[in-house]
């Protein structure tokens, strides 16, 4: 039998809520945001003020995991693909991609590839 899922490999994303982000790709491009969600089963993330669509909706609805106590048209931050996005450094204020290190704790820690600094967070979702 074929199976028709990919599994992920991880189960975790380089980014976590709160992060500074820049788009790469897609109809934002270029803008930056604070990321609000990760959706690491489908390798999604939602970012403030990126990708908004209008969606008309009837109060008490609930779609795309807006609630919606309101009828009418909502703008909402729809998910967008995480390699749209890249990690901004706030070390060098560049985008940039991410390496990882294993601290000899266990810990997973980012390392921005330009200038070397370990990008430091509290991580507010689980790592596992
Ligand atoms: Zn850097």
């Amino acid at each position: 039998m074929l199976r028709n899922k990919i599994q992920p490999k991880r189960r975790w994303l380089d980014l976590a809520p709160g992060d500074p982000v820049v788009v790469v790709a897609g109809k934002d491009k270029g803008k930056t945001g604070e990321v609000l969600r990760t959706l690491p089963e489908k390798h999604k993330i939602v970012v403030k003020g990126i990708n908004i669509l209008k969606r008309h909706t009837k109060a008490g609805r609930s779609r795309g995991g807006v609630s919606v106590a309101q009828g009418g048209i909502v703008d909402f931050e729809a998910p967008l693909d995480y390699s749209n996005v890249m990690l901004v450094c706030p070390s060098c204020s560049r985008p940039t991609r991410t390496k990882h290190i294993v601290l000899e704790s266990g810990a997973r820690a980012l390392v921005c590839r330009h200038c070397g600094e370990p990008y430091e967070r509290v991580r507010k979702t689980e790592a596992q």
